[in-house]
């Protein structure tokens, strides 16, 4: 996987929720009419009911139920007490008859009356009885209910004692949906029945059970919906198409209602909209309702359409769920908006397994071993977004085992349909199954077996499932995206990693659970399925005209979690510039021209890596698509690999230069995935650093060979290692390799840790072995544990072998011996370097930015150090295997043969070590006037670490600033971009903690002093056939001038942003590399005219790095109302701002010292609500973090403390982001009381105080 940045912040702050689209929750006008015209039928037939009639139903859909004739017989009158008869309002113990509200232990009957007028059933608004009447009181009883008006209805029923029920406030039974919004969902029991019905637009589902069915549910209008009746006996359904109505039936004899086109259900509704249902029993059952705890229970919120509500606690938004020992399915509604169902975590059905307090071990057991996964799955991508699914796996018994258990979440099983039998005995009577269990902390499905799995046997189970396409950006998820004539479409997509598959399809979703998938998709035939394999067959899906199945070759073994799907109308293009790989890319049909690049870059990183590792890509294809809404920045699925839109598509004209090494680098990281991932793939999640650290190390060997003028070996150091050095310097690291359980722990180490650092000690490895050996090694690992799993202790051997046998490694030494020490502890050493005529003394120490003295950990860190070293007497940086080795063992060596003190020696070549080097005063000014004399003798890359590692151990309290300034004033002199980026990200710090201090001015003197030079050589005027690192450099030099108000900037970026206001449609004015630049400059110097142009530009804009680029400059504004504004916008639906971006924009206005009290304001003020926008406190966290960046005050330490104080208990997730917000705070103000009076002396003393006017 990719993350979206760097950083494991941005990658949480992307997965989001996608809005709904207005679409789901407008009901037509005709709908409406339709539902008059029902009412005025029912009121027709209402007043046969009232003496009893015969009804005859036609269903096409209830097979054996057509054309049937049904006795409905209710008992006339109401009643107070007693039996039979229709009761009233009151208290209620009839049987019989209809059974009023209160005490629910009513039988029969059904209906009850509002009114007090009797008659079977009243509809509500006309007082003239039958039918069924809504209920009003809320105390829920029996009868039928149905809904006021406005609402949407939700039902589910029972256990045995059938009827519906119906309540509006308290107690659940049936609902029946209604007007105005939403769907509502319905579904039912085992073995008894129930009723549902649906509505509105946009389908609900319904479904029902096995068993003794009964209850029924139909649908309405347009679209979803979906009726189905079950086996058995009773019930019946049916549907009709845009009126709709409802009946539902006990077994054998309840009445029916039939419902044609017109006549209208049973029982009307207040509003003259929704239909009824309305059960029948032959004198006896009738309604049921609620009491007792035996009920399933569901109820109706007010206002909205189709909301659930939680009977119990009364809170959540719309869960639903039944309670134990019936039953269980459960769903839950989407917040307020009604329209669809979503499938609670624990829909198994079955016991519900009560969580566990204690740690609980979330390993899968042992005992089976899934071989081959047959998966089926229709996702009703344009309808109600439920997913029919049919999987089955065969397995075979590693050991005796009476429970068979696997991963599941957010699915409903029909359980009757769960079928597990011998492989050799596939027509027997199978393994019959004594429970159901769900144990949702574990996302365990568990099936008790009634007779023991025997050692070494196959069995397949099989069941079909409802799943559900959600918008959570994982699983099998929705995504929504507008065409060119701007409409909403929708497409399928899978993002499995790390434990999401689950969400898919019932499975073993353990890395090391490797198996052969068989893929059926089912999806309308104008649109298309892809998947791992190359698709073998289509073929109708039976009785669903417009509908085809997709069959999809059998794959090689492989990992649960890098199964994928997408279903879209998306397009594609085709290379065959790998011999044998058919390479192909897609995106929506309106962006395809921006998959050239890929196109053509995919296939080269493909044969490249093949060539690399000696080992073909074992597919015979490779799909590449771009996704609208995608919460990682890509996804290496074995076949089929899934980016985010602005990872892989590429417009020559507006994405800009680094767009395009940026697409190189992930698609040359997913590619490298293919072999480090998916052919041989970690055991479990504590290695994933293999995974990740191999696919950034060896993607950057992809990206030199596609850009060998790009340097990114040399950038890798500047960026990944040492932005990582950076972060693995605090206390709060963690080592690579580290224990998880949890999927929220497995999660988190999607970090940079794992990416960057693990990709530096694998090139550390890489170097002191030889880039041969190493290569060797390698491809034996990979070949000899191919569609298998690995730990990182097979990988240190093979790498010892290849380095013994190839003698780059001592006999003595080890991989593990040394490597252990990199992965199994945080952090990292800084070598001290004391020279004393021809000897240094060389020390090791863990490298800590801030020592906190309440540190209590006492683990003695030391490394094995691969030391390489060169001298000004003989300078040679191109030898990078070892000169010495520091063992662990060892706190201090001894080096001698150095040359005379009056010469500078440079340790760690070329960076090639994870460790920082410092060196006496000596040796440190013997550099400065190197590099101020000629600092090209040094090595590039070299010169990058001298930077580095100066600033990190100023402000680590370990060198003087005074040292540390230094050595950066040779920049002015400096024309290569790797130095001047491990600069420019050290010296930004300074310029965030000086940027509201009286030494600013001074500050700025020195940074334009050292810049202007830079600027001044690549001069404002872009040019997209110059060098990329020409282009970077000049990226960074205006981005640096401009918001150091260098006027000579400034004023070409207001002019040039003038420019496009007067061609708004030219694009070509601006060059996409200074386009955040030019405009956060113009709109900063500017007012709401030049914000609303560049706010209607990122509303046309087509391409999503332009669109970027855009939505960050606006928040460089600086007018408070404008901020203000954009900040609301960031978090409201359908703003025009994805809610994946909002983090975007909140990070611009917080960096913009104009902007950032307004939203460190903003977080404190709106926290609700932002939360309630994400579903989750992490965002909030994550926006805490990034307002306090820069806070460096008492005064701000203290609020963010208060913040904490008054929201303890309720930040959850966003805790811990809080916590590093104050410690990050309590640093910044440490740092300003021992450096800040130092700098400003240092500047002072060196004339840049006086400069000011000057600039
Ligand atoms: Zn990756």
């Amino acid at each position: 996987m990719t993350g979206y940045s760097q950083s494991r912040e941005a990658l949480d702050m992307d997965v989001t929720k996608v809005g709904r689209p207005v679409s789901l929750v407008r009901k037509p006008a005709v709908y409406v009419q339709r539902r008059v015209a029902v009412l005025l039928a029912f009121l027709f037939v209402s007043a046969t009911l009232a003496t009893g009639l015969l009804v005859y139903f036609n269903s096409s859909q209830a097979e054996g139920t057509s054309k049937k004739t049904l006795d409905l017989t209710v008992s006339t009158p109401l009643q107070e007490t007693g039996v039979g008869g229709v009761v009233p309002q009151e208290t209620g113990v009839g049987g019989g008859g209809v059974v009023p509200q209160e005490t629910g232990v009513g039988g029969g009957g059904v209906v009850l009356q509002e009114t007090g007028v009797g008659a079977v059933v009243v509809p509500q608004d006309t007082g003239v009885g039958g039918g069924v009447v809504p209920q009003e009181t809320g105390v829920g009883g029996g009868g039928v209910v149905l809904q006021e008006t406005g609402v949407g209805g939700v039902v589910l029923q029972e256990t045995g004692v059938g009827g519906v029920v119906l309540q509006e406030t308290g107690v659940g039974g049936v609902v029946l949906q209604e007007t105005g919004v939403g769907g509502g969902v319905v579904l039912q029991e085992t073995g008894v029945g129930g009723v549902v019905l649906q509505e509105t637009g946009v389908g609900g589902v319904v479904l029902q059970e096995t068993g003794v069915g009964d209850g029924v549910v139909l649908q309405e209008t347009g679209v979803g919906g979906v009726v189905l009746q079950e086996t058995g006996v009773g019930g019946v359904v049916l549907q009709e198409t845009g009126v709709g109505g409802v009946v539902l039936q006990e077994t054998g004899v309840g009445g029916v209602v039939p419902q044609e086109t017109g006549v209208g259900g049973v029982v009307p509704q207040e509003t003259g909209v929704g239909g009824v249902v309305v059960p029948q029993e032959t004198g006896v059952g009738g309604v049921v309702p609620q009491e007792t705890g035996v009920g399933g229970v569901v109820l109706q919120e007010t206002g909205v359409g189709g909301v659930v509500v939680p009977q119990e606690t009364g809170v959540g938004d719309g869960v639903v769920l039944q309670e134990t020992g019936v039953g269980g399915v459960v769903v839950l509604q989407e917040k307020g908006v009604g329209g669809v169902v979503v499938p609670q975590e624990t829909g198994v059905g079955g016991v519900v397994v009560p969580p566990s307090r204690e740690e609980v071990n979330i390993r899968l057991p042992r005992a089976l071993k899934p071989l081959h996964y047959m998966v089926k799955l229709q996702p009703f991508i344009n309808g109600n977004f439920s997913i029919q699914g049919f999987v089955q796996v065969r397995m075979v018994a590693l050991q005796a085992t009476s429970n068979l258990t696997l991963h599941i979440a957010d699915i409903i099983t029909k359980n009757d349909t769960i079928k597990l039998v011998p492989v050799d005995d596939p027509e027997g009577p199978g393994i019959g199954i004594t429970q159901n269990l769900y144990d949702n902390e574990r996302q365990f499905y568990i099936a008790l077996l009634e007779t023991e799995l025997v050692e070494g046997k196959q069995y397949v189970l099989s069941m079909q499932f409802t799943g559900y396409l959600n918008d959570q950006l994982k699983g099998f998820y929705r995504s929504t995206y507008k065409d060119q004539d701007g409409n909403d479409r929708w497409i399928a997509v899978s993002q499995f990693e790390p434990t999401d598959a689950r969400r898919a399809f019932p499975c073993f979703d353990e890395p090391s659970m490797k198996a052969e998938f068989e893929i059926y998709l089912a999806r309308e035939s104008s649109m298309n399925a892809i998947s791992n394999m190359p698709k073998v067959e289509s073929f109708p899906v039976e009785g669903q005209e417009g509908w085809m199945w997709d069959h999809f070759n059998t794959s090689v073994p492989m990992s649960t979690y890098l199964v994928a799907f997408v279903v879209s109308d998306f397009v594609h293009m085709d290379s065959q510039d790998n011999d044998h790989v058919l390479f192909r890319v897609w995106s929506r049909e309106s962006a395809i021209d921006q998959a050239s690049y890929a196109l053509q870059t995919g296939p080269e990183v493909l044969t490249f890596f093949e060539n690399y590792f000696s080992i073909p890509f074992p597919l015979p294809k490779q799909d590449m698509i771009a996704i609208p809404d995608f919460s990682a920045g890509a996804m290496e699925n074995w076949g089929l690999i899934t980016y985010r839109e602005t990872d892989m598509l590429l417009n020559p004209v507006a994405s800009g230069a680094s767009s395009m090494e940026f697409v190189t680098v992930v698609v040359a990281h997913e590619l490298a995935h293919q072999w480090f991932g998916n052919l041989v793939t970690p055991k479990w999640w504590t290695d994933i650093w293999l995974n990740e650290g191999f696919a950034t190390y060896v993607g950057t060997l992809g990206v030199n060979h596609i850009g060998p003028t790009w340097q990114s070996m040399e950038q890798f150091v500047s960026g990944d290692l040492q932005d990582v050095l950076a972060l693995d310097c605090l206390q709060s690291s963690h080592p690579i390799s580290v224990p998880v359980g949890h999927p929220d722990e497995i999660n988190q180490i999607f970090d940079s840790i794992s990416y960057s650092k693990g990709a530096s000690i694998i090139r550390m490895m890489s170097n002191f072995l030889t880039e041969a050996t190493f290569r060797k090694g390698l491809t034996n690992y990979l070949s000899n544990l191919a569609y298998g799993n690995a730990e990182q202790d097979d990988l240190w051997q093979f790498l010892s072998e290849a380095g013994h046998e190839e003698a780059t490694l001592p006999a003595d030494l080890t991989v593990k011996m040394v490597m252990d020490t990199w992965t199994l502890q945080m952090g990292y050493p800084v070598v001290k370097v004391v020279r004393n005529g021809t000897l240094a003394t060389l020390t090791q120490e863990r490298f800590l930015l801030i020592k906190n003295e309440n540190w209590t950990d006492s683990h003695d860190y030391k490394w094995w150090i691969p030391l390489t070293y060169t001298t000004q007497e003989n300078p040679n940086f191109e030898s990078t295997p070892p000169d010495v080795w520091m063992k662990d063992s060892e706190s201090q060596i001894m080096i001698s043969s150095l040359p005379s003190q009056e010469h500078w020696v440079i340790f760690n070549v070329q960076e090639t070590g994870f460790y920082r080097v410092n060196y006496d005063d000596d040796n440190w000014n013997l550099l400065i006037k190197q590099l101020n004399t000629n600092h090209t003798l040094i090595h590039v890359v070299n010169r990058a670490q001298i930077i580095d590692d100066a600033l990190d151990l100023a402000q680590a309290g370990q060198l003087s600033y005074n040292t540390a300034l230094n050595v950066n004033v040779y920049l002015r002199n400096e024309t290569e971009y790797v130095p001047w980026e491990s600069a420019l990200s050290n010296l930004e710090y300074l310029e965030m903690m000086f940027t509201r201090s009286a030494g600013y001015g001074a500050l700025k003197s020195y940074l334009l002093a050292i810049l202007t030079p830079l600027y001044d050589s690549v001069g404002f005027e872009d040019n997209l056939n110059d060098p990329l690192l020409e282009q970077y450099k000049r990226v960074e030099a205006l981005s640096w001038a401009c918001n150091l108000d260098y006027q000579d900037c400034v004023h070409n970026s207001v002019s040039l942003f003038q420019q496009w206001m007067d061609n708004p449609a030219n694009r070509s004015i601006i060059s996409p590399n200074l386009m955040t630049t030019v405009c956060c400059t113009a709109i900063a110097a500017g007012g709401e005219e030049e914000w609303n142009f560049a706010w209607n530009q990122y509303l046309t804009s087509n391409v999503g790095a332009e669109k970027n680029k855009l939505l960050v400059a606006l928040g460089c504004s600086r007018e408070i109302w404008i901020l203000s504004r954009y900040l609301d916008m960031s978090f409201t639906e359908d703003s025009g701002i994805r809610k994946q971006d909002a983090h975007t924009v909140f990070g611009s206005v917080a960096r913009n010292d104009v902007g950032r009290d307004l939203a460190w304001n903003y977080v404190r003020e709106e926290w609700e609500k932002i939360s309630n926008y994400f579903g989750s406190f992490t965002t909030l966290g994550d926006l805490v973090k990034t307002v306090a960046y820069e806070f460096n005050t008492k005064q701000e330490k203290y609020e963010l403390e208060l913040f904490r104080e008054e929201h303890a208990g309720e930040l959850e997730t966003a805790k811990r982001a809080v916590d590093q917000a104050i410690e990050r705070t309590t640093n910044n103000i440490a740092w300003m009381e021992n450096y800040y009076d130092v700098i400003v002396l240092w500047l002072h003393d060196n004339g840049y105080h006086k400069m000011i006017k000057h600039f």
